[in-house]
């Protein structure tokens, strides 16, 4: 017998996880051992954008595992060409580079920058721009980059050369760029810092700030990317093109992946044996990633993306007026984050708690918003049927907290 308590025995504790384990999914729902079902509003963190074993993805997994799983890089692929062909065909980029995670992706972009603007200007050019609360990952150079301090404080000398500026402050970037500049990196919306998108026109902005002083815009499109928003990479959205692009989470709907985009001419900064890693490209996880991608970047997902945002905000705005205990959500697509009021911030996690007691599975960013993550294609019925249990759960809470 398994048991959640057997983590504390087993686990290296980085981690508190929920008091249930999840046994079984389906679509937009999870089974416990017991065959407790719950409604899944998380999607694995932005990862589950096809929901639980979907269909068309178990067919595609199969049938790569009984045909190849991994060679070398000492080889090229057809699942990694295609998914690649993709990529460039759906988005500004001419070259993709491919590994497992999003830290990884920042990892790489980081690295380009710095190895561009050594190659352009000079050692001296190496300075890394980001934002205040934002997040980039948990190896040592992305928690480095990363601005919750949090995530970095205790592991020893940081990278150095990073600067923070306030998101959606220009006048700041404006004070704090300069020739020493390789790169500015920026969430289009801030997702573990609590759903924060960019302000109109700052975007813009800062893209110009950067071909002004010639630093590169990364786009770190972890959390927001594959349909997230309801374009495929938020940046279409805004309108705003960056140099270079992190993607991973939705990428292979479950499979981990991870990849950076850019343009050719920067792309050929890196030469044989600058960077690389074992599994990156391997055909198992682009041969899932190309089949998301296939069902995910189409006219009816993104029409679907934009009606059920439109869903979970006016039933969340009600909920926010009748129980007093959050705002109305903000975010785009189906990334959205409801900030709790005063009397209830720091308590996202116990209203998790709550939800999941009540049925349904919520996340929070940071410790006073409340986030909803949810597949791309959750059935609207599922969504109202979520809700009214959050709805349950935010009765007994404020019932139980005058
Ligand atoms: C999750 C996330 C990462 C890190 O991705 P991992 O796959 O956990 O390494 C990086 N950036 C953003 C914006 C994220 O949301």
């Amino acid at each position: 017998m398994i048991r959640r308590e057997d983590f504390d025995q087993l686990i290296v504790p980085t981690y508190n996880p929920s008091s249930f384990v999840p046994v079984r999914g389906l679509g937009s729902r999870l089974w416990d051992a017991e065959g407790r079902e719950r409604i899944d509003f998380t999607g694995g963190i932005a990862v589950n954008v096809l929901g639980h074993c979907h269909p068309q993805l178990v067919e595609t997994l199969r049938e790569q595992a009984a045909t190849l799983w991994h060679v070398s890089n000492g080889f090229t692929n057809q699942p990694v060409l295609r998914l690649a062909r993709r990529l460039v065909e759906a988005t500004f980029a001419e070259r993709v580079f491919f590994c497992n995670s999003g830290a990884e992706a920042n990892e790489a972009a980081f690295k380009l920058a710095r190895r561009i603007g050594f190659d352009r200007r000079g050692a001296e050019c190496h300075e890394i721009i980001a934002a205040s609360g934002s997040f980039h990952g948990r190896s040592l150079f992305t928690v480095s980059v990363g601005g919750q301090p949090a995530y970095s404080s205790g592991f020893g000398p940081a990278i150095a050369g990073i600067r923070h500026v306030p998101f959606n402050d220009l006048a700041a970037l404006q004070a704090t760029i300069s020739e020493h500049t390789c790169a500015v990196v920026l969430e289009p919306i801030q997702g573990e810092g609590g759903v924060l998108p960019a302000a109109p026109g700052y975007l813009q902005a800062v893209r110009e700030l950067c071909d002004r002083h010639g630093a590169l815009l990364i786009f770190d499109e972890v959390q927001t990317g594959v349909g997230r928003t309801g374009e495929l990479y938020a940046y279409q959205h805004y309108g705003v093109v960056p140099d270079l692009l992190t993607s991973a989470k939705g990428l292979g709907g479950g499979f981990p992946i991870g990849a950076l985009l850019t343009r050719a001419e920067l792309a050929a900064h890196f030469t044989p044996g600058t960077h690389g890693t074992t599994y990156g490209g391997n055909p198992l996880a682009c041969a899932v990633a190309e089949r998301v991608l296939s069902l995910v970047d189409s006219a009816e997902v993104r029409d679907g993306v934009a009606q059920r945002h439109q869903q979970f905000v006016s039933r969340l705005t009600l909920m926010a007026e009748r129980f007093g205990v959050f705002e109305p959500p903000r975010g785009l697509g189906l990334l959205l984050g409801c900030p709790l009021r005063d009397n209830w911030k720091g308590q996202a996690r116990s209203l998790v708690g709550a939800a999941s007691e009540a049925g349904v599975l919520l996340l929070q960013a940071g410790p006073d918003v409340l986030r909803f993550a949810p597949s791309l294609i959750i059935e609207p019925e599922l969504i109202d049927a979520g809700l009214q249990r959050l709805e349950q759960a935010l009765h007994r809470a404020t019932e139980a907290t005058p």
